[in-house]
């Protein structure tokens, strides 16, 4: 078989690093497209010696032509710190990114894949999130560049199929973490660890009867790469359906590190949802995948990964700049 040419927009952040570790040690060659937003030039570093990886510096919201087989659509900032830092700029890359990249595909005639997400929900209503399920999402709120623009992203995906037969895949991907994620990106996996490293107290905003449930990075680019090669073109959700509070999950993460910091209370950030837990019976059905690591494997994997960072870069503010967002 001759050797596939995938893109990866989004190539140096949290999943497609992650991912593009998977696609060369398949044997593929790997095109990464970032801007460095909010993506981390040490961690592509390590893929530049590789004669199958190219590394291109731009911005989807800009038209580009290349020649590819398939794309990997992950480009977009994930954090709410990041994606709420320049909401105009992540609306442009949800709709002007996407149209761009569904041209390329239709051009080269590819296989695309949209890394959605659960906040496509919203604030829900139903219990599990299942994808028959449209959500309840606020147009004007401060989390709506992120979660109307990843549904209108759906929408020209499924616009693309309709109208010019192309082969779109669409994943609904919930929480997900492990290796890679970056130190200071706002999240809680990332927070809560990082806080207990540096013997800060962990942060719990609202009272932490909030519920999420968490996916490990290797169980999800699996169901990516598995969905990309499916013959289906609906939403399918990817995550782990194991759901946790907020406040158990600090317990854990108190357990695990052994930190001796207290727990403190913050205010609950707009729109924050209530609840979320992913329904994976449509990816079990379909994708014949389901998630093999637990959350206490997970975390330990992750904890050792954020041990092994020196203490600048957790403590390196500049590490992760969201002032960057707001000059463009
Ligand atoms: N959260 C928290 N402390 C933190 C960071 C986040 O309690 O230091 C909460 C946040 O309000 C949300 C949940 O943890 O209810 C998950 O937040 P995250 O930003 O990781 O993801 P998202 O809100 O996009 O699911």
């Amino acid at each position: 078989m001759s050797q596939k040419r995938i893109l990866v927009t989004g190539g140096a952040g949290f999943l497609g690093t992650n991912l593009t570790a998977r696609l060369l040690a398949e044997g593929n060659h790997v095109i990464c497209i970032d801007n460095f937003l909010s993506g981390l030039r040490e961690h592509v570093e390590g893929f530049l010696d590789n004669p199958d990886y190219e590394l291109i510096e731009h911005d989807i919201i800009d038209p580009i032509d290349l020649e590819v087989d398939e794309i990997y659509n992950l480009a977009c900032a994930g954090s709410p710190p990041a994606y709420q830092a320049n909401p105009i700029h992540t609306t442009k890359t949800c709709v002007h990114g996407i149209l761009n990249m569904l041209e390329l595909a239709k051009k080269n005639n590819a296989t695309i894949m949209q890394a959605s997400t659960s906040e496509v929900y919203g604030d829900p209503e139903i219990h599990p999130q299942v994808e028959s399920y449209w959500g309840r999402v606020n147009p004007i709120g401060i989390r709506s560049c992120y979660d109307e623009g990843k549904r209108c992203a759906e929408t020209l995906f499924l616009d693309y199929y309709r109208q010019h037969n192309l082969d779109i895949k669409i994943a609904r991907i919930f929480n997900t973490y492990g290796p890679r994620m970056h130190a200071n990106d706002g999240r809680v996996v990332s927070n809560f660890i990082v806080q207990a490293l540096k013997g800060e107290d962990i942060t719990i905003y609202g009272d932490g009867q909030q519920s999420r449930s968490f996916c490990y990075v290797d169980d999800l680019v699996e169901g990516i790469v598995r969905l990309l090669h499916s013959g289906y073109h609906e939403p399918v959700n990817i995550g782990n359906p194991d759901e946790i509070t907020i406040a158990d999950f600090a317990e854990e993460i108190i357990q695990l590190t052994g930190t001796d910091q207290k727990v403190i209370y913050k205010e609950l950030p707009m729109n924050d949802p209530k609840q979320r837990q992913t329904d994976i019976s449509r990816a079990i059905k379909l994708l014949g995948w389901e998630p093999k690591i637990g959350r206490a494997e997970g975390l330990k994997r992750t904890y050792a990964y954020f041990q092994s960072l020196s203490q600048a870069e957790l403590n390196e503010k500049d590490h992760y700049d969201f002032d960057k967002f707001i000059v463009k």
